[in-house]
């Protein structure tokens, strides 16, 4: 898969290189890079936003500069996610889909954001997504941009060890993961539960699906209430 990220602060993106990430790109299973939206500016202060139209408080980023960049950018292929507190909500089913790509190229507002002709631009020529990673304001879309690329990077064939740990993690069955334990049996008096040290594979895999249900029914109900009646067997009712 190859990535492809605009931004003032092609520093903040450092992080992109870094453990997992960096040992995919090294092996060839990702490919990233990083351009600074400025190198599309022609004026001496490489100006990136001006003031909003209407009135209205703080900078708008100008649509020449990201038209610009986002042609000499985005390959014909491309799907284009453009960060924003006002887009869908990013959820692991949209990292799935996202990871199926062979091109993401990224748009980092700042400011306000960026002009919105620019988006209408793009879908002309390619899929746009305006996503959010939550219902919060950060200062720029680098920080939701690093959280995404890791949670897409994550699903591609050969970067986690073992993919089995992906099939299992939270969401994959539409609820959240329950709780993890490792050596020592016992830490400050608090005892592993006895069933995950039985070797009873049927037993431990009832009582893990039975702590997710739990986990989810109390901080996700809204997750519960999302699962088609069907995924819930007479069991998992009973919980
Ligand atoms: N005026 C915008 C609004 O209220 O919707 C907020 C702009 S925010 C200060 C600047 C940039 O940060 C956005 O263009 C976006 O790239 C990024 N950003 C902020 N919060 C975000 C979130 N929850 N999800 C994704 N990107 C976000």
């Amino acid at each position: 898969m190859r990535i492809d990220v605009v931004t003032i602060f092609p520093e903040y993106l450092a992080p992109l290189r870094t453990a997992l990430l960096g040992k995919a790109i090294e092996r060839g299973l990702l490919d990233i890079a990083v351009h600074d939206l400025r190198d599309w500016t022609y004026d001496v202060h490489r100006a990136v936003d001006d003031s909003p139209y209407g009135g209205g408080p703080g900078m708008v980023m100008k649509p020449q500069v990201w038209g610009e960049a986002l042609d000499a950018v985005c390959p014909s292929d491309a799907r284009l996610i453009v960060p924003t507190p006002a887009g869908r909500p990013f959820t692991q089913r949209m990292a799935h889909e996202f990871a199926a790509e062979r091109s993401l190229v990224f748009a980092c507002g700042r400011y306000e954001g960026i002009d919105q002709r620019v988006i209408a631009d793009a879908e002309r020529r390619m899929r746009v997504d305006e996503v959010s990673i939550g219902d919060y304001v950060l200062v720029g879309g680098e920080v939701a941009v690093l959280t995404m690329v890791e949670a897409v990077a994550r699903l591609l064939p050969g970067v986690l060890g073992n993919p089995v740990s992906a099939e299992q993690d939270s969401f994959s069955d539409g609820l959240l993961e329950g709780p993890s334990y490792t050596r020592p049996e016992v830490w400050r008096e608090l005892p592993v539960p006895d069933v995950l040290r039985s070797g009873n594979h049927a037993a431990v895999d009832r009582w893990r699906r039975d702590r997710a249900l739990e986990r989810t029914y109390r901080r996700r109900p809204d997750l519960l209430a999302a699962l088609p009646t069907d995924t819930l067997d007479k069991h998992d009712r009973a919980v």
